[in-house]
């Protein structure tokens, strides 16, 4: 290693910043939550670039190929960054470091820490240790011969099991007038589907307490947040290893009714559900709970009953059509949305074509389409009869049109109508505007003051396609459960 000789003096500012990027899902980004609080706990910043920050965190789901192969490269043009600061640290975090664990370090020598998805509480720790050893040996003029990978202390891999971990996700910042908040009710799953290395990354179903949850629910409606949406990979089996029924009612919808209990709470949501515990007692539960909003998203998968067999997701399609002609019955306007695979091992012309007519039959809200890509070490990915690229590519291409054709209907359907809506504050995408959702989850941009941000009241619907709808604020209202049902 190169002898470096003088003091650093990089760290003239008290405290670190950091930045984190997420890659991924709404439980990646609960979890990112999770790392920036206790981060700013200890009195980190957040900084809004990464190239100005002293710990760059890239937190990525290793669901789907894309957000694996995209928070790689980041981190390969992270390397820039490295040598021109050489004492910021580098990290990756959640399920790609848990699939991957110490072999990120191999190709991208910059990298530092490297924490799985039972860790992210000792993120903090960890990064602390971290950044006081570079402080302590990083100067101003670092010899271009030194190698980072010279000490192995530099890097930190953790990507072990730890009991209880399911409990450490329970707090967050809140940005000024935030109303929505994610809350994570469970870590890992036990369906392990062909296809899904999830039961690999998060390990096995562990769910929190009613009261724990129920706990950081209150503690956020107290600081602001009107409405709440409750995680977990397969949300609705919450609980089935530890707490018992009762009344016939499953663990979930004990869960829902005492979350929906608490005062000054407007909207409850949940994501995402598997078909077979949407049973009886949910489905009542969507009649009950006034609170719980017109949306459900219920991923099917495939339409082909041979192609859900060779999946191990345990219904049919006709189950599952049944299911959503019974939640419809219940809730009516209620909205469907659902995630499908094209191109699973062995998925031919006619299966495709029956998942192709279940869409058009079902009329979905919305959709999240992907061609299916072969995960390390799930059965799926071993499979014969693989489907060819340009095929998969082909029936994404045609579902999507599909799926753009519903959508664009659904969100015709209530063109000229009074939504409620509660606003989230400015439009990522054209910030002159402000932008909020609808109780069935539909985005809604219009023309507003900030203050109106965190409120909750009726916009009326001008326009509207396939991804959004545009209207002028009418009405501003306090009530909790006047909807955009039908
Ligand atoms: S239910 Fe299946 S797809 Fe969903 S997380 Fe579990 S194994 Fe993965």
């Amino acid at each position: 290693m190169a002898q470096l000789a003088r003091p650093c003096i990089i760290f003239a500012r008290p405290m670190p910043k950091f930045f984190i990027k997420t890659y991924g899902c709404q439980m990646n980004e609960r979890d990112s939550e999770q790392v920036a609080h206790s981060l700013m706990a200890r009195g980190y910043e957040r900084a809004v670039r990464e190239d100005e920050a002293d710990v760059v965190l890239l937190n990525a789901c290793s669901v789907r190929d894309m957000a694996d192969q995209k928070a790689l490269g980041k981190m390969g043009m992270l390397g820039r960054i490295a040598k021109e600061r050489p004492h910021v640290v580098f990290g990756f975090l959640g399920c790609m470091a848990q699939a991957r664990g110490e072999s990120l370090l191999k190709n991208l020598p910059h990298v530092d820490l490297v924490v799985g998805t039972q860790k992210f509480h000792r993120v903090a720790d960890y990064v602390e240790e971290l950044v006081a050893w570079k402080r302590d040996r990083v100067t101003e003029i670092v010899d271009p011969g030194y190698s980072r990978m010279d000490d192995p202390r530099f890097s930190i891999v953790d990507v072990a099991e730890e009991a209880g971990s399911q409990e450490t996700i329970r707090e967050q910042q809140l940005a000024p007038r935030q109303a929505t908040a994610f809350v994570s009710i469970m870590q890992g799953c036990n369906m392990h589907c062909t296809f899904c290395i999830v039961p690999q990354t998060r390990g096995a179903e562990r769910s929190r307490s009613i009261d724990e949850v129920v706990r950081e629910v209150r503690d956020l409606v107290a600081r602001g947040v009107k409405e709440v949406t409750l995680l977990g990979q397969i949300v609705n089996l919450y609980g089935r290893h530890g707490i018992p029924k009762i009344d016939n009612k499953s663990p979930f919808v004990q869960l829902l009714e005492a979350v929906h209990r608490i005062d000054g709470l407007k909207r409850l949501r949940f994501t995402s559900p598997h078909p077979i515990g949407f049973r009886d007692d949910l489905i009542n539960a969507l009649a009950r709970l006034p609170k719980l909003a017109e949306h459900v998203h219920i991923p099917l998968q495939s339409g082909s009953n041979k192609i859900l067999k060779a999946m191990h997701r345990a219904y049919t399609a006709e189950k599952y059509i049944d299911l959503v002609h019974r939640i419809r019955q219940t809730r009516k306007g209620i909205a469907i949305t659902t995630d499908i695979i094209v191109g699973f091992p062995g998925e031919t012309e006619s299966d495709y074509k029956l998942t192709r007519d279940l869409v058009e039959q079902i009329q979905f809200d919305n959709a999240f389409v992907f061609r299916y890509s072969p995960r390390r070490d799930t059965p799926a990915a071993e499979m014969e009869e693989q489907v060819e690229e340009p095929i998969k590519e082909e029936r994404n291409q045609d579902l999507l049109r599909v799926v753009d054709e519903s959508a664009r209907r659904a969100g015709e359907r209530l063109v000229g109508r009074d939504l409620e809506v509660l606003c989230e504050g400015r439009s990522k995408t054209n910030p002159a505007r402000l932008m909020g959702r609808t109780r069935t989850n539909k985005i809604v941009v219009f023309e507003g003051d900030d203050k109106l941000a965190g409120e909750i009241f009726e916009v009326r619907i001008q326009q509207a396609n396939g991804f959004s709808l545009y209207g002028t604020p009418v009405l501003p209202t306090s009530r909790a459960a006047s909807s955009d049902r039908a």
